[in-house]
């Protein structure tokens, strides 16, 4: 081994779902299938590139404005990133520095691990119960800040608000981030209750009910003084986060509420009745109100059924085959013809 090899930092990096650049159905990374909102095209038609030679507001401060004046809070309470992966990431460098141990579920969003590595961060995972729900008494303990998805990936289980509130409330000496990445899918959001504790840190992203996870938008509200931590992170680290595209885009899809909201009940009123008709063919579904499905067969070897649907249908489904889901594929709710054409392929193959 050469000498410089043992002050390299070794990480075992966060493996992201294929982008295959062919045509396939593409259901593994949960996407929105829908384009973002009409006013976004429009922007990035009508963009001066001349615009490109300087760098961007450093602050990307019209889209704060936009998104504080959209959650009716202070620009003070908003921060931005290259998507809530960038987000979540300085919030890992920022807020989680304690001896103690971070504490997450041990089913959830396999990034979690990867910062806690990255950042040498000592970190427990919380074993969701049988039905792969959050046990909320897990989290009342000494720990070094707490993070988990609201609804969780991939299971797609949604906390109830007053449950989530709970955890925030036994854990007031530490920060807890609770990651709505899904959250316009579901139900209450965990933003009202920034006020009440300043503990609290809310991180949402642009990537699935907004149908920009190209454009790489993510932000955190909370209050001013835990977005000051994470504005002085930020600033040590790299000060021009945002393109001058994406944060006008940004800006134009906030303006558009309804288009979101019309988006978001087409996804759940699909993901409703792929439940169903998944259902229907012997799977067993979990209970999501995020935009995939999570979901196993009690006759078919799940992770050849994956390879079926890859290779014979050109659709692209998750499968992770890691602890306690070997036997679970996530499949992200598409539009009615792409969830046709997977319901299609699996009667065939639950048939044969
Ligand atoms: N949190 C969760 C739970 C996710 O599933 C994802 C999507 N992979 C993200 C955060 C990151 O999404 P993005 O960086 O596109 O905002």
């Amino acid at each position: 081994m050469k000498a410089f090899e043992k002050n390299i930092r070794k990480v075992e990096p966060y493996v992201p779902g294929e982008q295959p650049w062919q045509t396939v159905i593409k259901l593994n990374t949960n996407e929105n299938p829908y384009p973002p909102a009409p006013g976004v095209a429009q922007v990035l038609h009508t963009m001066d590139a001349d615009r490109f030679k300087l760098y961007p507001d450093p602050t990307a401060g019209e889209l704060v404005k936009a998104l504080a004046d959209y959650y009716d809070v202070s620009e003070e309470q908003v921060f931005v990133g290259v998507g809530s992966d960038d987000v979540l990431s300085m919030c890992f460098l920022t807020f989680f520095n304690s001896e103690k141990p971070v504490l997450f579920p041990d089913i959830t969003y396999s990034f979690y691990k990867v910062w806690a590595n990255l950042y040498r961060i000592p970190y427990e995972c919380c074993p969701v119960d049988e039905n792969f729900r959050i046990v909320k008494e897990d989290y009342f303990r000494e720990n070094g800040g707490i993070i988990f998805p609201n609804p969780n990936a991939p299971t797609g289980l949604y906390l109830e608000l007053c449950e989530v509130e709970e955890i925030i409330a036994h854990n007031r000496d530490v920060i807890v981030i609770v990651d709505e990445a899904y959250i316009d899918f579901a139900g209450k959001s965990a933003l009202e209750l920034i006020e009440k504790y300043d503990n609290l840190i809310v991180v949402q992203t642009f990537s699935k009910a907004r149908s920009m996870a190209g454009m790489r938008i993510g932000y955190a509200i909370s209050n001013p003084l835990l977005i000051q931590y994470l504005n002085d992170a930020k600033y040590s680290f790299n000060s021009y986060t945002m393109s001058q595209a994406a944060i006008a885009c940004g800006v134009e899809a906030v303006k558009d509420k309804e288009y979101f909201e019309n988006g978001i009940r087409k996804i759940i009123n699909t993901r409703e009745w792929a439940k169903k008709e998944l259902g229907r063919l012997g799977f067993t579904c979990l209970d999501s109100e995020a935009n995939f499905i999570f979901a196993t067969h009690p006759k078919y070897d799940i992770k050849k059924m994956y390879e079926a649907l890859k290779n014979e249908a050109k659709i692209y489904v998750r499968y992770w085959g890691s602890e306690r889901i070997e036997q679970y594929i996530r499949i992200t709710v598409g539009t009615k013809d792409e969830m046709d054409a997977l319901l299609g392929f699996l009667e065939g193959y639950t048939q044969k």
